[in-house]
């Protein structure tokens, strides 16, 4: 069997550096808001380019404590409506209705599955406070027509750059195109820990403060309570491990690239609609450090379509090859949003109904990926 995801494997390719991380932490005897976190914070804010990176329990807090603090700043309130696209992960919807403010969805454009630029502005009124892009698939989903309605409507712009950590839109990281960010470092994500982790960056300084005390219990100085916050900490153990693995982020990025390369010029079957590759040709190289070059796609998943779609993951199974659906219902047809129910997406809809991610990591051998494109190669619906 060709598993969708090795996790075993991965984690294992990064030895002993993980088990000395951990002993580091053990020996240190200190297992919350420490060196450790403060040196990961330190390295993720260089990384991705911003002034403050804070170091949270996981993705959807990320974002849930974005918005949380712009309404403890005044800066938005119940109510208010929040830009999302309507395919997504729910997570992302769920960060906004958490806080008592309105998903306004928008539908994908049907090539790159990410928010479409040019269905937002119609949707924008007098109680629009802000967008949430998300770079789905790990596909950055910046445009210029959004730098455009954020200027124009003084709109907050928040990346949920869960699935897109180290990509590039032009010579900028994700996560610092906004004015705050929300990160996963769920163990399946492109940069995974051994359990839950996320982060905020931003480079606003009166955010970064807030939703450094809204995180630990609404308090910046211990035993005394500005906000009524949560607890949403990212460990030490995760810190040290993520400072491990975000060491090799882009070169495994990069072999996420090349097998996404080696998919999309081999898998030839007219009934397969294969991920635009607009990163494929003109590869932009990153003179002045290491880094490879810019990606604008980190490949998180390899997402291709298929009209009779569950027909050709049974085959596919049948083969012993793994795959997921990313993701089978919308968000606007869960029973937790049933007032949505009767909505219409349809472009989100056919999106949900047609893909079907294939294997690609890092690791992923290239006789396992021969195997897999003859098979797609060979079928007939
Ligand atoms: C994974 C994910 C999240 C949530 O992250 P967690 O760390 O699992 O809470 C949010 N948005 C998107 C798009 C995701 O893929």
């Amino acid at each position: 069997m060709i598993k969708f995801l090795d996790l075993k494997a991965i984690n294992d390719s990064f030895e002993p550096d993980l088990s000395l991380a951990i002993k580091r932490v053990l020996d240190s005897g200190w297992y919350l808001l420490g060196n450790e976190v403060e040196a990961f914070e330190l390295e993720y804010s260089k990384f991705i380019g911003t002034k403050h990176c804070i170091g949270v329990a996981n993705g959807l807090d990320a974002l849930r404590l974005i918005l949380k603090a712009y309404i403890e700043m005044g800066i938005m309130k119940e109510g208010d409506e929040i830009i999302v696209p309507a395919n997504t992960y729910i997570a992302t919807i769920l960060a906004i209705t958490d806080n008592r403010l309105k998903p306004v969805l928008v539908e994908p454009n049907i090539n790159t599955y990410n928010i479409d630029p040019f269905k937002i502005e119609e949707k924008i009124n007098e109680h629009t406070k802000g967008i949430m892009i998300v770079h789905l698939y790990g596909q950055n989903s910046m445009h210029s027509e959004i730098q455009r309605l954020v200027t124009k409507y003084n709109l907050q712009l928040i990346e949920d750059n869960a699935q897109s950590s180290g990509c590039f839109y032009g010579s900028q990281r994700t996560g610092a195109l906004g004015h705050a960010a929300g990160h996963s470092f769920y163990p399946g994500k492109n940069l995974g820990a051994l359990g839950d982790g996320g982060a905020v960056t931003t480079n606003n300084d009166e955010l970064a403060n807030v939703i450094r005390s809204l995180a630990n219990y609404g308090s910046s100085k211990k035993y005394f309570n500005d906000y009524q916050g949560i607890n949403s900490r990212l460990d030490e153990i995760q810190a040290a491990i993520l400072q491990v693995k975000l060491k090799r982020l882009d070169i495994d990025n990069q072999h996420r690239y090349e097998i996404a390369k080696y998919y999309c010029k081999n898998i030839i079957n007219s009934d397969i609609i294969l991920p635009v590759q607009k990163d494929f040709f003109n590869v932009d190289f990153f003179s002045g450090n290491n880094r490879v070059f810019n990606q604008s796609h980190v490949w998180h998943l390899f997402v291709i379509r298929h009209n009779q779609r569950d027909k050709l993951q049974k085959y596919l199974n049948d083969k012993g090859i793994q795959t997921i659906i990313h993701y089978p219902v919308p968000s606007h047809k869960q029973l937790a949003y049933k007032e949505w129910n009767k909505l219409s997406f349809p472009i989100t809809e056919k999106t949900h109904n047609e893909v079907l991610s294939l294997p690609i990591n890092h690791l992923i051998k290239i006789e396992d990926c021969k195997m897999i494109i003859n098979n797609l190669n060979t079928y007939n619906k």
